[in-house]
């Protein structure tokens, strides 16, 4: 080849803006470089690394003096399918394709860390030796089957030295690679055979997978009418058939039951999650690009796992908010799931006992194919909750009570029967709110628009938007002289409360305070599962991952809360928590009851979850979202700006404004204006919504936005383009 016709790449850096930028391939690179290559290049006067997205002998544009490539980095060759994938989201959620890159492949993985040798450790059968108490609480929050060493340090809340004393005393072992196979326990719990119902959903899901081409799933099954011996059932054919199962769940940490079922039937599986030390990262990613690992088990994030050929992709709690990344690249993993499984041509289920608006919509109008799982196995009928109207029970009582007499009262049964509760209130801390009883001035956080919550084990205020704390002022900070009050209610409080009203109840917070704090998860769930205490006090964290057979009462205080927040999703997300708490109580044996306090008892997200009428909720909302044009009925596109200058901010808005009511054509325009929370970690906001009459339609405007010169960062205001977004303050 002459000098003059070089062999050229095109490379995309994580950068915004462009796509890719073209560099030369040395010599001795040359034959070696392939699409997909992680490779270092100069880009300004610094070295970024970069993805090889082509190579071709094309000659450079005129006049442009081309640089070349200074590394390449043979071990991370991103998948040709991958590639693809992300690709097509960078289009979609309009950022580059080295943006979404960055966002796809983990920064220990770009930046060439060596992979670390792992560590396993895994529960050996039967331990001889006695243990202490700490120790049997370890063993007991360990799972079944091997596992990184860091992981169940991380799970189980305590140390490496903690398992290297467990290991002296032969309860684990510990060895230096995952298939410890001879301790892998029985596939006990999955010996069931499938019920029809199950084994139709298999079939028709399988049956897709052979012939290619086919339509999502969504398996609409109640809860615990067994969607997850579906997914392994499924997940055994795909692997018997030589490829990877991807499955994805909305919070890891939260569904330690699933992980261990998961690994008692599979030996090669990975989990993936954020708890993880660099070299761990690079070594798992290592070992699922090598094709080490037949199942990849994880939250939103694991849909970039390098799997070599994945042969089925699983969305569980398809209707969780948490698949939607708040920060570039802020992609959705169910909608990509969905198009990643068209792009391989593999079949894609996503399961849920709630599903969203959007996916019952695309449903009935048949772009999926609906499973339905109406009986549980088990038997165990729902229970029926009843709605408890606050109102009405403060004039009963006479103060302003936040428990009603009836969850006290049944509390009390239920301790009297050794049997369980679980008590929910979705807002952390003491009370939300404090206030001076002279000047009326709340504490706010200095840079947020929020007030600070009020901790009290700690005796701090915080905000619980930028994590900023500060110890709880004697006197009011604004006159000075002013005694503070506090008013509303979190855990920390209800807590203290359900001490106070029912004797001798033994009760366990779980939420981001005491996880954090104290233990894992796992520990402390697998302490409640033990009976270490009556009742379980929390965050939707509890709601999540409840599998307890004891538990016979479910509480959920404030369970319209949610309603006020100004969010077209707010009676969607109100419905879920309800139906999903209300689902999960009375497993076991003995039948259920769950008592729902709110305000407005009127509110149909909170009746018809209560009453197990989902069409007539969902009938219903769907009116709502066609009548103000919401998903699914639309598609958004929300614009952010925000900076340290409100003047600039605005400015900027309002400029980019007029661009963009230039091409919204049929779209409909909302802002810009202050957005919800105008003052957050310090930086003024505005917003704007557009609406579009699809989600093709919203792409249209984008690229005409786009067209037109499209609207960046400048003056200090950085600009966020958020494609289907959930946030909308
Ligand atoms: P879901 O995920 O739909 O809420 P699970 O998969 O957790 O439900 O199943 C609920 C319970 O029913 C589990 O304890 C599971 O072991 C059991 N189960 C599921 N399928 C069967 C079956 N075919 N036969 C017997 N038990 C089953
Ligand atoms: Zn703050």
């Amino acid at each position: 080849m002459p000098d003059d016709f070089p062999l050229l790449a095109d490379v995309a850096i994580d950068v915004p803006g462009r796509d890719a930028y073209t560099y030369r391939i040395p010599e001795e690179m040359a034959g070696r470089l392939s699409a997909g290559d992680c490779v270092g290049v100069p880009f300004r006067s610094r070295t970024l690394r970069g993805f090889v997205l082509s190579i071709g002998a094309n000659a450079p544009p005129p006049g442009v003096r081309l640089r070349d490539i200074g590394e390449h980095r043979p071990m991370v060759r991103v998948p040709p399918h991958l590639l693809r994938l992300i690709q097509w989201g960078a289009h979609y959620y309009r950022c580059s394709i080295g943006e979404f890159l960055a966002g796809a492949v983990p920064a220990p993985v770009r930046e060439g860390m060596q992979p670390e040798r792992t560590v396993y450790v895994a529960k050996r059968p039967a331990c001889a030796a006695t243990l202490t108490l700490r120790q049997a609480g370890v063993l007991a929050g360990l799972p079944d089957g091997p596992m990184m060493l860091a992981e169940a340090c991380r799970l189980t809340g305590s140390t490496r030295s903690m398992f290297d004393r467990l290991a002296e005393l032969q309860a684990v072992a510990i060895q230096d690679h995952q298939e410890i196979q001879e301790l892998r326990l029985e596939a006990r719990d999955e010996c069931h055979a499938l019920t029809d119902e199950q084994q139709a959903a298999v079939e028709a899901i399988s049956a897709s997978g052979a012939s290619g081409g086919h339509k999502p799933f969504l398996l609409y099954g109640i809860t615990g009418s067994g969607k997850t011996l579906v997914y392994l059932e499924l997940a055994e054919r795909t692997i018997a058939a030589g490829r990877q199962v991807l499955l994805l769940l909305p919070e890891i940490a939260l569904t330690p039951q699933l992980a261990a079922r998961v690994r008692r039937r599979f030996a090669r599986v990975a989990v993936w999650h954020s708890g993880f030390t660099d070299g761990e990262r690079a070594e798992q990613w290592r070992r699922i690009h090598a094709g080490g690992v037949d199942l990849v088990l994880g939250t939103r994030s694991a849909l970039f796992a390098p799997l070599p050929a994945p042969g089925l992709i699983i969305v569980d709690e398809e209707h969780e908010s948490s698949y939607k990344q708040e920060s570039v690249p802020r992609y959705h993993a169910r909608d990509l799931a969905v198009v990643y499984a068209g792009q391989l041509g593999v079949p894609v289920v996503l399961g849920s006992a709630t599903p969203s608006l959007e996916s019952i919509h695309n449903a009935r109008i048949g772009r999926y194919h609906v499973l339905q799982l109406r009986k549980r196995p088990l038997g165990g009928r729902l229970p029926t909750p009843m709605l408890v109207d606050m109102r009405e029970e403060s004039r009963a009582q006479r103060r302003s009570a936040t428990l009603c007499r009836e969850l006290v009262e049944r509390l009390r049964l239920v301790r009297a029967a050794g049997e369980q509760a679980i008590v929910l209130l979705n807002r952390r801390g003491w009370s939300p709110v404090v206030t001076c009883q002279e000047c009326g001035h709340t504490l706010m956080c200095k840079n947020c628009d929020i007030s600070l919550t009020f901790h009290r084990g700690p005796g701090k205020v915080r905000c619980h938007y930028c994590a900023a704390e500060e110890n709880m002022p004697r006197r009011c900070p604004a006159c000075g002289v002013g005694e503070l009050s506090t008013f509303g209610l979190g855990t920390e409080q209800l807590a203290a409360q359900l001490s106070a009203e029912v004797a001798d109840l033994r009760v366990l917070r779980i939420d981001a305070d005491t996880v954090k704090r104290r233990q894992g998860h796992a520990t402390l769930f697998d302490a409640f599962a033990r009976g270490a205490a009556d009742c379980l006090v929390g965050t939707q964290m509890v709601a999540k991952g409840l599998d307890f057979p004891q538990v016979t009462l479910v509480g959920i205080v404030c369970a319209d809360r949610g309603l006020s927040v100004p969010d077209f999703r707010a009676a969607e997300r109100t419905y879920q928590l309800i139906a999903q708490v209300a689902g999960r109580a009375g497993r076991g044996e003995k039948p259920g009851t769950v008592v729902v306090q709110a305000f407005d008892t009127e509110a149909l997200a909170l009746r018809c979850a209560i009453d197990h009428r989902p069409k007539t909720f969902f009938d219903a909302e769907m009116e709502q979202r066609r009548a103000y044009r919401y998903p699914p009925f639309a598609g958004l596109v929300r614009i952010v700006w925000s900076g340290e200058s409100l003047a600039n901010v605005q400015l900027v808005a309002l400029e980019h404004g007029t661009r963009i009511q230039a091409v919204a054509q049929a779209c409909e325009v909302l802002g810009p204006n202050p957005a919800g929370l105008a003052f957050l970690k310090g930086m003024h906001r505005w917003h704007a919504m557009i609406k579009a009459p699809s989600r093709g339609a919203a792409q249209a405007f984008l690229d005409r936005l786009a067209t037109a010169g499209g609207i960046e960062g400048e003056k200090g205001v950085r600009v966020a383009i958020d494609v289907d977004p959930y946030a909308t303050s």
